[in-house]
């Protein structure tokens, strides 16, 4: 039966996440203590310019280690260009003085790639944080590459207007490192990922050109798409430094529920009736079991969402028509669903404030991980029909590297589960990373034997570089490296991510 209930799930303070995360790890600093304050000096001299070239260590700690406090490195220097300008001055500064760097935009990519590993200068594009123009004809908008993913969200709002893409770190990320990542989030199965949202791109080159492809428009067949070479190239082939985006109408109604489901089995019978029933399905987010457990010993006073625990819960979001008869048809619809035996229960949010609630759970699932302890984290995709084996398969693979606790998550939409396996207490710190490799291996091998892959959507990094062959051919690295060898043939943009140097 559906019930109309809300439970209200407690904020996690963001700031106490990292209290017990592992700090500074794979760092190997090329520059000793006396190279690092020349090099600091020289990139002064050349960039001449007022708070471009920061190198005092209070002020650059922030930009040296990543969100999850694993990968962290020693840099002579961050520059903070405040213009494509000085990102293409910045560029020959570093080749000039035979420096690598590392371009950083919010600094919450997962796989390692946007802090230094060994000495390089780090390029920060937070200061290239304009909304320039927005055309309401073309339906599009031109920003600068650090406009932070919020910010052009809250912009968009009196425009009637949407970015259909969204992500947990959306307070922190930007626009630049979101294509950099070809980053997915919570509406991929609506509006696809970054890469459908860009229409142009302006790029600063490993050699200090400025390539100007602002294109704004939806059809323009004028040869090779030069933009696809750099979105998802994370940082290694070009810097981003503009972009046009497409935007979308808002929905005029956004429906929100919470499905219990009492076995895992028929996921892939579910995904397929809420894709028939709720044409404007826009979100689709499974929580396992051990993940709310999770949850609610983290944040004690958590309520169980039913009235019992079932074994997963999915986040259903469908966009409507305004109205009542809008939401008795989205209401239906579950119910329909329900009584089919897919579901056993539901959760619907009446209100925005409960529909963040039930987000919440989203939420508050990935900061309860961070909190927590120690975790392996793997985001990877697999073919929807072979989720139930999948999940199950996780779990067991988590057992058997010595009882590690598994914690499964993710858009169920497009298959795509983050697998967390977490220290237990016995295990040193050194014992549980100890374990890394080879669950990698065990997990991507198998990955792979589905025809999934690796990376979903957070990249490849220096976190996966040594697996990448599990969802690439040879050939396809081979030709990936060819373009790397003309595109930055000193190898000084983010030199280690996607493959180790030549
Ligand atoms: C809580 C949380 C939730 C997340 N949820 C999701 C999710 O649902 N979906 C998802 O896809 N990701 C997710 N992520 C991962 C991350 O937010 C994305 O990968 C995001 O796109 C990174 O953006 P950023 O600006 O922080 O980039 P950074 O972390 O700074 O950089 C990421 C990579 O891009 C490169 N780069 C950055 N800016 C530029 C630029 N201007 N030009 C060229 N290269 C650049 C860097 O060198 C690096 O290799 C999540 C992360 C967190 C912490």
């Amino acid at each position: 039966m559906l019930s109309v209930l809300f439970t209200y799930f407690h904020p996690i303070d963001r700031a106490a996440i990292f209290t017990h995360i592992k700090t500074a790890s794979e760092q190997v600093g090329i520059v000793g203590d006396k190279n690092v304050a020349s090099v600091a000096e020289r990139l002064k001299a050349e960039l001449d310019s007022p708070g471009l070239v920061l190198s005092e260590p209070g002020e650059m700690a922030a930009y040296t280690t990543d969100w999850t406090h694993k990968f962290s490195g020693v840099t002579p220097a961050v520059l903070r260009p405040r213009d494509t300008a000085e990102v293409a001055r910045s560029v020959l500064a570093c080749r000039k003085l035979g420096l690598a760097l590392v371009p950083q935009g919010g600094n919450t990519g997962l796989v390692g790639g946007s802090v230094p590993r060994a000495g390089e200068v780090v390029l920060s594009l937070s200061r290239l944080n304009a909304i320039e123009s927005f055309d309401p004809a073309s339906a599009t908008v031109q920003v600068q590459a650090g406009v932070v993913l919020q910010a052009l969200h809250e912009d968009l709002v009196a425009r009637g207007c949407v970015f259909p893409v969204d992500l947990g770190a959306r307070g922190s990320c930007q626009i630049g490192g979101m294509i950099a990542t070809n980053a997915g989030g919570i509406k991929v199965l609506r509006y696809g990922h970054m890469r459908e949202q860009v229409l142009g791109l302006e790029v600063v080159l490993a050699d200090g050109t400025v390539l100007g492809s602002l294109n704004s428009l939806k059809k323009n067949n004028t040869g090779l798409d030069l933009k696809h070479t750099f979105i998802g190239s994370e940082g290694m082939l070009g810097i981003i430094t503009r972009a046009v985006l497409q935007v979308r109408p808002a929905p005029q109604a956004v429906q929100t529920a919470l499905l219990a489901l009492d076995t895992r089995e028929r996921l892939p019978e579910l995904l397929t009736m809420l894709r028939e029933r709720l044409r404007g399905l826009s979100s689709l987010e499974i929580i396992t079991r051990e993940s709310i457990a999770l949850y609610q010993e983290v944040e004690p006073g958590t309520r169980e969402p039913f009235d019992k625990a079932y074994p997963a819960c999915v986040i259903v979001e469908e966009e409507t028509g305004a109205g009542t008869s809008e939401r008795d048809g989205f209401l239906e619809r579950l119910s329909s669903v329900i009584e089919s035996g897919l579901a056993a229960d539901a959760v619907v949010a009446e209100s925005d404030a409960q529909a963040q609630g039930i987000w919440r759970l989203r939420d508050g699932v990935t900061e309860a991980i961070g909190r927590a302890g120690l975790t392996h984290k793997f985001d990877v995709t697999v073919p929807p029909g072979a989720l139930p084996e999948f999940l199950a398969e996780m779990e067991r693979f988590g057992d058997e590297a010595g009882g590690l606790r598994t914690l499964l998550f993710g858009h169920l939409g497009d298959g795509n589960v983050h697998v967390n396996m977490m220290q237990k207490p016995e295990l040193s710190e050194d014992e549980f990373y100890a374990k890394g490799p080879a669950l990698a291996e065990r997990i991507y091998s198998h990955v792979a034997a589905l025809k999934g892959s690796i990376s979903a959507e957070h990249g490849i990094g220096i976190a996966k570089r040594d697996y990448l062959h599990h969802s690439r051919t040879v050939e396809e690295i081979n030709l990936m490296r060819g373009m790397k060898q003309l595109l930055d043939p000193g190898g000084i943009l983010n030199p280690g991510v996607l493959f180790e140097n030549a």
